[in-house]
């Protein structure tokens, strides 16, 4: 079971990980649309990491924790990642509402909302050369890990492994969603800079259940 101290060390990681790659993520949508993904990103970590200690004074809702993170990537990012990211955070905020903890059914739920969020309002699914190649993947590899009864770590290391395959799956094929759309083909052999993230998202979290040695 996981509470507030963890949620907020999670953000931490996620955020510092993002930042650590904001060069690599640029270059990586440099080369299929237009070269801001990794500065969007890391405009939103660092944002995130400002208000990290007001989230730990004011509120025990993670649910609210979330919706206010996904609420900062909605009206502060620009780009296509700014409101589909933004969608993943309230999402799984949404499926936490009034919890003071998160059980590991509650993580894997929160993937699995927030994941169906993107879908919806990216119009999109997966095999499309998007995030949703890392996210879908990932949501269901942590469901197969939870059913297994698995610790948390082992079930972010599960969602990890499998964004990370998401991710190579990526080079595989052309982008039919999004600004890699545009060239098309010409997108084939190079990987989505937004399934990168998620997949960085998903190290951070199983380095921070790790280091806090939840269960
Ligand atoms: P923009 O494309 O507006 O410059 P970013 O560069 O920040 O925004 O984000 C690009 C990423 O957004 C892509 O790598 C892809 O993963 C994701 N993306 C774009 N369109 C969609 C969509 N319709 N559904 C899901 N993900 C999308
Ligand atoms: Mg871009």
């Amino acid at each position: 079971m996981t509470g507030k101290n963890f949620l907020l060390a999670a953000l931490e990681a996620i955020s510092h990980n993002i930042i650590e790659h904001e060069e690599e993520l640029n270059h990586l949508d440099n080369a299929i649309g237009d070269g801001d993904h990794g500065t969007n990103m890391a405009r939103f970590s660092r944002i995130i990491l400002t208000d990290l200690p007001e989230l730990s004074e004011s509120n025990d809702d993670l649910g609210k924790i979330l919706h206010h993170v996904g609420m900062r990537c909605i009206t502060e990012i620009g780009g296509s990642a700014g409101p589909l990211f933004g969608k993943f955070y309230l999402q799984a905020g949404q499926s936490n509402t009034n919890n003071t903890t998160m059980e590991s059914a509650n993580w894997v739920l929160a993937f699995e909302e927030g994941t169906l969020g993107v879908a919806q309002i990216g119009r999109s699914t997966e095999g499309e050369k998007t995030m949703l190649d890392a996210l879908f993947p990932a949501s269901r590899a942590m469901q197969e890990a939870l059913e297994e009864g698995l610790s948390l770590s082992a079930i972010f290391q599960a969602g990890s492994e499998a964004a990370k395959t998401g991710v190579e799956f990526t080079k595989t094929i052309s982008a039919s969603k999004g600004r890699a759309a545009y060239i098309g083909q010409r997108s084939i052999g190079h990987q989505d800079p937004g399934a990168t993230t998620v997949l960085l998202m998903l190290q951070a979290l199983h380095k921070t259940a790790i280091e806090m040695n939840v269960e």
